[in-house]
Parts: structure tokens; C-alpha cells; sequence
């Protein structure tokens, strides 16, 4: 049944209930006043007629005349007041006796007679007040009971709705709004059962409908996001470069199999087990997760070195990065960190590549090395005296093979020196070395070249400086490397200042120069290997900065330029002292 028939239904009834009781009451009530009026009607005014009569034939012998009108007026209301059986003959005895009393009015035996009736009269009516107080009584009683049945029931009724109603109404509500509750909760197998043929019925119907499909868009959605945590799996173990994935509390939460292999363990020792503790027992992961020692040598301009892992029978060489995952999550503000991916990049084959390109140049350079020693003995031989005489043509030439050779000379050396550099082989003999005499040495080797461009070299030195811990072939090398640049890259006829002097416990070593000086983009970029600045003479090999850093870096010292385009540059170098 509809909710709205229900209440419709138990609304009405009740109305009915109200009206039914009123309906009984009221017939009860009008019932009981009817009896009650019929008694004051038809006995009570006879009694009034019968005591008026009973007076006034009292008065005969005094006042006979008016006592008979008031007895004739009182009988005529009594003939018109017949009500009872027997009333009727008892009144016309009564009216013939008093047609005789007015002929005769001392009559004493005609007024006993006339009294007799009249009480004749009174007794009838009595016995009826009597029999109808009764019929009233029975009546007030048989009300009692018919309106105590109609409340009772009434009551009962009310009753049941009171206790019914409400809660018909209210309990289905109550399952719907747990239900709801449920499926915020993102329960969704959740349902609710009241299936009665009613607006809940359908009410319900549409809950468990919408229910279902949520249950099936919800499904649907985590088969998809399941399947796509599987691709995302897979791509990750199919990469060739370890990858390790950790959460914002160091929690490893995904590695994938080339990781494993390196780390030497199987994936349930590894995933869910912080990285910290595994790191207390696997020198590898201690390494892994030393996060910022990448990055900070990166933004110190430091060089990051490989990391050289023994995986898959062989030495591999990987590049770590580490990179840390922010997001900013849906209508907030704040990016927040959710955890860390470290990468490392295999590299083995470009290093296998490098080994062989080193080792070629190491070859190739050492072997050209000797011949060409020779072409300059030769050349030596050929401008002595005692081998023959040249002509001035054959001189030049000479010449010009003599600069060639020696180019060539300073080509091959650089090679040897970065060939040492790369394969870590620099050999340093670190000793205590007198800065002065390295200046001296230095500027001695280039006063042919500065000469030849009639250059003005000059030594600024601070007195009494003191020794460095350095080795002073290799700084003479670097402080010959800075001198020729300086000369290269200056005009004829310019300055350039050698410098020497103490800074803290360094000693600074700075070559001036007023030549064309560096573009701010190029100046991190000079000390790489084979770098040119685009447009600068194309003779040298981009190598002598390079190697000029890694010497000085080798012996714990720092190296740098300043310059500004067009005014110079200065190319400096400290040392510590003794
Ligand atoms: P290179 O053998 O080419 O001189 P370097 O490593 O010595 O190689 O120098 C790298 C580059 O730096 C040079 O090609 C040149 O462009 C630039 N450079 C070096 N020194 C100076 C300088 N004193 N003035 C201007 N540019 C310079």
C-alpha cells in the first residue's frame, strides 16, 4: 500500500473514530434528555394540575366561586395531559364528579369521591415518573456502555497507528540513510531490502540500481588501475637501468629486476623494507641512498664519478640519479613529497668506448712521439754547419717545419697527459716546491713566443713567499699552458702580467692578459675537454685547460677564470703552502 493511502487511511480513520464516539454520545445524550422531558411533560405538570385541584376544592366553602374556576381551569389542562393507561377513565370520573360538586357543593361524599380520583390520578402518573426514571436510568447505563465500547475502541485503534504508523515511515528512512552512510564510505556492495509495493519500494529499487552501477563503475575503475599499475610494472622491469622506487618515508616501493640483480637479493626481502635498514647490511643500497652527493657535486661544478658495480659476471659503470617526486594534490596549494626514484644509468658501454678511444690515443700518441723527436733532431742536424750549407729558402722552410713539429710535439704531449688523466694514471710527484722557481721556469719557456710578438711579460711577485706542496713539473706545465693562451690570445705589442701572491694558506698564481678576453657563456665552459670558444683560432686542441685542471685538482688545489670580453682575461690557479 502507497505511504500517502497509509496516511490518508489512518488519518481518516481516526476522523471517523472522532465522529463515530460524537454521533454515539450525542444519540445517548439526546436520548437521556427526551426521557427525562417526557417525564417533566407528561407527569410532573398532571401532578402540578392534580395538587391545584386538591387546593382549590380545599377553598369551596370559603371561596366557592373562584375555587371552581381554578379547579375547571386545572381539570381542563389535566384532559389535555393524558398520558398513562387509565388516565383517561380516571379523568372522566374525575369530571363527572366535579359536574356534580358544582350543582351540589356541600356535598362532603362527592368531594372524598372527588379526592379519591384526583389521587387516583397522581398514583398513575408517580408509578410512570417512577417507570420512566427507569427507562432514563437504563438508557444513561446502556450510553455508559456503548461510548466506553466505542472509546475502547477507538483507543485501540488510535493505538496501533500511534505505535504503527511512525514507524513505518521512519525505519525505512533509518535503513536508507545507513545505507547512504555505506556507500560514502565507498562500500558499495551496500544494499537496502524494504521491497514492500510502496513509494519506499521504490525508493529502494533506485538505491540498490545506483548502488549496483557504482559497485561496477568502481570495479571497472580499479581493473583499469590495476592494469595499468601491471603495464607501468612491466615497463619498469623490462628497463635495462635499475630503478628503485621509495615512498616519502624511505620505504622501498617498487625495484625492478635489473636493480635486484645489482643489489644481489630477491624482491620479498626488498619491497616494504626501508631503505635505511637494508643499507645496514648492503654496502650498494648505503651508497644508493646517499641522496645528495650527486647533486651537490653537480652544483659545486665537480665532476660525478661513475659508480663502478660488479653485476652480471663483469664490472659495470652506472650514473646515479636521484630524482624526488613532488605532486600537488587535487584543490590544494602546497606541492607535498611523496617519495624518490633512483635511476642508475648504465653506462658500461659508453665507458668501454672511452677505454678504447684512450687507449688508442695513449697508442697512436706515444707512437708518434718518437718520430717526431727524430724530424726535430734531424731538423737540428740539418741547420748545423758541418752537415752542408742551406740557402735562406731552404732556411725558412726549415723553420716552418721546425714550428710544425713543435706543434706537433705539444699536440701529442697533451694527448699522453689526458690519456694519463682519463685512465687515472696521473702520476704525482707532490714535494715542496719554491713558487719563484716555477714562474722562472715557466716564463723562460715562453720567452721565444713573446718575443716573437714582441710582448711584454711582466712578474708581479710578492717577496718572501713560501713554499708549496706541489709538483712543480706539472704546475710549470699548467703556468705554461695559461702564458701561451694569454700569448695567443693578446695582440702584438700587449702586456701580460704574471702574478704571484699569498692568499690565506694558498698561494695564488694569476696570468693577465688584455687579450680579447671570454663571453660569459663560455667561461664554465673552457676548462672541459675539447672545448673552443666558436671562432677562436682552431690550433690548438681544446685539451690544455682540461688537463690543466685535472692536474691542479689532482694535487687539492682550485683553478678559475675571470674575464670580461674585449678587456681580458685572468686565468689563475692557488696551491696550498707548506
Ligand atoms: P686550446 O688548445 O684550444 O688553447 P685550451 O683548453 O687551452 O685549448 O683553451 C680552451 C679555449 O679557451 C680556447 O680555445 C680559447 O678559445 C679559450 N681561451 C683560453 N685562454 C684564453 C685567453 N687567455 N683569452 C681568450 N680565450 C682563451
Amino acid at each position: 500500500m502507497k505511504i500517502k493511502t497509509k496516511l490518508n487511511l489512518g488519518v481518516g480513520l481516526l476522523f471517523l473514530l472522532i465522529i463515530i464516539l460524537t454521533l454515539v454520545s450525542a444519540f445517548y445524550i439526546f436520548s437521556i434528555k427526551k426521557d427525562t422531558e417526557n417525564i417533566l411533560k407528561a407527569n410532573y405538570n398532571t401532578l402540578e394540575y392534580s395538587r391545584n385541584m386538591l387546593l382549590s376544592l380545599d377553598e369551596i366553602n370559603s371561596d366557592a366561586e373562584n375555587a371552581i374556576i381554578t379547579f375547571e381551569n386545572n381539570l381542563n389542562k389535566q384532559s389535555k395531559n393524558v398520558t398513562e393507561v387509565g388516565e383517561h377513565d380516571a379523568t372522566l370520573n374525575l369530571k363527572k364528579s366535579f359536574n356534580l360538586l358544582k350543582v351540589n357543593r356541600t356535598d362532603q361524599k362527592l368531594k372524598n369521591q372527588i379526592r379519591q380520583d384526583i389521587f387516583e390520578i397522581m398514583k398513575l402518573n408517580m408509578f410512570a415518573i417512577k417507570q420512566k426514571s427507569d427507562v432514563a436510568k437504563q438508557t444513561a447505563e446502556t450510553a455508559n456502555m456503548w461510548i466506553a465500547i466505542t472509546g475502547t475502541l477507538c483507543f485501540l485503534i488510535a493505538f496501533n497507528l500511534l505505535v504503527n504508523l511512525p514507524n513505518n515511515i521512519a525505519d525505512p528512512i533509518k535503513e536508507l540513510t545507513a545505507s547512504i552512510k555505506e556507500i560514502a564510505n565507498k562500500n558499495y556492495s551496500e544494499r537496502v531490502h524494504f521491497m514492500d509495493h510502496n513509494e519506499f519500494g521504490d525508493l529502494a529499487k533506485s538505491f540498490n540500481t545506483m548502488a549496483q552501477k557504482l559497485e561496477e563503475y568502481n570495479s571497472s575503475n580499479l581493473y583499469k588501475l590495476l592494469f595499468e599499475k601491471k603495464r607501468l610494472e612491466t615497463l619498469i622491469n623490462n628497463m635495462n637501468d635499475p630503478i628503485i622506487g621509495l615512498d616519502n618515508q624511505g620505504l622501498i616501493l617498487f625495484v625492478n629486476d635489473e636493480a635486484l640483480k645489482i643489489i644481489g637479493m630477491k624482491s620479498e626481502d626488498v619491497l616494504g623494507k626501508t631503505a635505511s635498514t637494508l643499507a645496514l647490511t648492503n654496502d650498494l643500497m648505503k651508497s644508493l641512498i646517499e641522496k645528495n652527493s650527486a647533486n651537490e657535486a653537480n652544483i659545486r661544478g665537480q665532476k660525478v664519478l661513475p659508480m663502478k658495480i660488479f653485476a652480471d659476471g663483469k664490472e659495470s659503470y652506472f650514473e646515479k640519479e636521484n630524482i624526488n617526486i613532488t605532486i600537488q594534490p587535487t584543490g590544494e596549494d602546497q606541492m607535498i613529497n611523496i617519495g624518490d626514484v633512483i635511476i642508475l644509468r648504465n653506462i658500461t658501454p659508453f665507458k668501454e668506448l672511452d677505454f678504447a678511444k684512450t687507449n688508442f690515443i695513449a697508442t697512436v700518441s706515444h707512437e708518434l712521439k718518437t718520430p717526431i723527436s727524430s724530424i726535430k733532431l734531424s731538423l737540428q742536424l740539418l741547420e748545423n754547419k758541418t752537415t752542408g750549407t742551406i740557402n735562406e729558402e731552404q732556411k725558412h722552410l726549415i723553420e716552418s717545419i721546425k714550428d710544425d713539429s713543435q706543434r706537433l710535439l705539444k699536440i701529442t704531449g697533451e694527448l699522453l697527459e689526458l690519456s694519463q688523466v682519463e685512465t687515472g694514471n696521473i702520476q704525482l710527484n707532490i714535494e715542496k716546491s719554491n713558487p719563484y722557481e716555477i714562474v722562472h721556469y715557466a716564463t723562460e719557456a715562453v720567452k721565444m713566443q713573446t718575443d716573437q710578438k714582441q710582448i711584454e711579460l711582466l712578474i708581479e711577485a710578492d717577496e718572501n713567499l713560501p713554499d708549496i706542496k706541489a709538483d712543480s713539473e706539472k704546475t710549470a706545465w699548467v703556468l705554461i699552458n695559461f702564458l701561451t693562451n694569454a700569448i695567443r690570445y693578446s695582440s702584438e705589442n700587449s702586456k701580460i702580467t704574471m702574478r704571484l701572491k699569498k692568499d690565506n694558506m694558498q698561494i695564488s698564481f694569476a696570468v693577465i692578459d688584455t687579450g680579447k678576453g671570454i663571453d660569459n657563456r663560455y667561461r664554465s665552459k673552457v676548462f672541459d675537454k675539447y672545448f673552443q670558444i666558436p671562432g677562436s683560432q682552431k690550433t690548438g686542441t681544446g685539451l690544455g685547460l682540461a688537463i690543466s685542471k685535472e692536474f691542479i685538482e689532482a694535487q687539492g688545489g682550485t683553478i678559475g677564470v675571470e674575464s670580461e670580453l674585449g678587456l681580458g682575461s685572468t686565468f689563475y690557479f692557488k696551491l696550498l703552502t707548506i
